[in-house]
């Protein structure tokens, strides 16, 4: 792409959209000129690109005049309150909520995976789960080295800033009245205590006693690989952590796979890296530390599968989902553009 592209943001104040103006400026992406955009309690501040102070602006309908690519992050009500007005100004819209990401017509892409999809777009391109994307930054090597993924068993491990700014405001002031020996104060995020515990719940619960979240990873990765056999059964945790989201995965396979074939398939991915050596002192494994601020997703403790002995690979992905799991997997789409 040569042409100098008008960007803009609609949720630029938010834990993703600042992300985003830093993937923009870090990846050069030829940005010609920058809306940003959020809600009327934002509007006069300024944010920082290459240097420069811009306004940030509030969202409204005839924000999008002259805007090639809009980068939604503002939450799915406000994706489907303006995404339309976005599209009905000629811009495309990359969104990055909920709220387009099962229609037929949107196109559903993890770049490294799908990225081919990008081509279907009608305006409009969805930015998969962030739990989904790191999962299958993991798997999908391996779904294309043995024959195709069947099913799989995950459990997720999932950070606050998952829930955005409020969340990390929540554990960290959780902390410190631990810390202090204070009553705690009122919780707005979470339904339980988040300091010192481990939440099994990670958005609303569905009539099969799954969450909303766990069946996105079922829907998501059916809809990204292209699969109408893989079947995904998720338990999502919210655990006292500020950034990057963990996942252990049990996948069964069409084919038998190898450790080894396993390892290799996922070096020779793009955006994945294996950190696996339980021979060293200490053990070589990701943690969310690891991958905090980083573009790939690690991977580790890849062994045979007790359960699925014959088909199956045990293994843990880690990723940073404010960044590949939302604003860099988004500007990326917008660069396949
Ligand atoms: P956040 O930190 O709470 O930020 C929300 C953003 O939306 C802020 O910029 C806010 O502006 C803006 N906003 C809120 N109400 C608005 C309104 N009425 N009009 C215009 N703008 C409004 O949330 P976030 O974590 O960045 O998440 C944003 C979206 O990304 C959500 O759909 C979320 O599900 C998705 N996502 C988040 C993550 C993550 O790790 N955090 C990962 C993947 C996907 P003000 O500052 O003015 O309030």
């Amino acid at each position: 792409m040569s042409e100098l592209k008008h960007v803009a943001i609609a949720g630029a104040t938010g834990a993703v959209g600042v992300e985003m103006l830093k993937c923009l400026e870090q990846r050069d992406f030829p940005v010609g000129q920058l809306t940003l955009l959020a809600s009327a309690r934002s509007a006069g501040k300024t944010m920082t690109f290459r240097g420069e102070e811009i306004p940030v602006q509030e969202l409204t309908a005839d924000s999008f005049k002259h805007v090639d690519i809009a980068l939604f992050s503002a939450g799915s009500g406000i994706s489907k309150e303006f995404g339309p007005h976005a599209v009905a100004s000629n811009a495309v819209v990359v969104d990055n909520s909920s709220a387009f990401r099962m229609e037929p017509e949107v196109p559903l892409v993890v770049p490294e995976v799908n990225g081919g999809d990008v081509e279907k777009h009608a305006g409009i391109i969805a930015n998969p789960n962030c739990t989904t994307i790191i999962t299958l930054m993991g798997l999908n090597p391996l779904h294309q080295a043995f024959g195709g993924v069947t099913r799989i068993i995950a459990s997720s491990y999932q950070a606050v800033s998952g829930s955005g700014a409020q969340g990390i405001i929540e554990l960290e002031a959780q902390n410190k009245a631990l810390a202090l020996g204070e009553p705690l104060p009122e919780r707005k995020v979470y339904p339980h205590q988040i300091a010192s515990n481990v939440i099994p719940q990670v958005d609303v619960f569905l009539e099969n006693g799954y969450t909303k979240e766990e069946m996105k990873m079922h829907h998501e990765g059916r809809k990204i690989l292209h699969s109408d056999e893989l079947v995904a059964s998720v338990t999502c945790v919210r655990v006292p952590v500020y950034r990057s989201h963990a996942v252990a995965i049990t996948a069964e396979f069409h084919n038998e796979p190898s450790v080894e074939a396993a390892r290799l398939a996922i070096e020779s991915a793009p955006g994945v890296q294996v950190v696996d050596d339980i021979t060293a002192s200490p053990a070589k494994y990701p943690t969310p530390l690891d991958v905090t601020n980083a573009d790939d997703c690690l991977v580790g403790r890849i062994r045979r599968d007790l359960v699925f002995a014959e088909k199956g690979l045990t293994f843990w992905v880690v990723g940073d989902q404010v960044r590949k799991g939302a604003a860099l997997n988004a500007v990326q789409i917008a660069e396949l553009l």
